[in-house]
């Protein structure tokens, strides 16, 4: 497992880690640098290593992941708003190769991105 991801060990508990949500199919935590008030990860649990990897077939995966953002940022109180971010690859900007959607919010986000 050398290869592992930070992610794929939090999945099997080799890393403690509190869910803020979890289903047979993802997870959400808050993340542990977070760039807002309110900054959380929605992970599938399929290691799926980013988005332009993922398949035609993972459409409900990804579909659910947008699902669970909504559920989980309604229930962190952000009634104003937030912004989901997936990071791609290098230019992306991506450190950990397992998919996730950053979920901020809390205050009035810049545009454009950095
Ligand atoms: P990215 O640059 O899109 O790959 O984002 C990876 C994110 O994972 C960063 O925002 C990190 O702060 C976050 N992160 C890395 N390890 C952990 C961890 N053990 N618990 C929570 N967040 C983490």
């Amino acid at each position: 497992m050398a290869d592992e991801t930070v992610f794929a060990k939090i999945l099997r508990k080799a890393i403690p880690c509190d869910f803020i949500y979890e289903d047979d199919k993802c997870v959400a935590f808050k993340d542990m640098n977070p760039q807002a008030p309110s900054h959380f990860l929605v992970i599938p649990r399929k290691p799926i290593p980013q988005l332009s990897k993922a398949e035609d077939s993972d459409a409900e995966i990804l579909g659910h992941l947008m699902v669970v953002a909504r559920k989980v940022a309604a229930e962190q109180g952000l009634e104003n708003g937030f912004r989901v971010v997936v990071n791609d690859g290098s230019d992306g900007g991506q450190e950990v190769f397992h998919l996730h959607l950053h979920v901020m919010g809390g205050r009035k986000m810049d545009w454009p991105p950095g």
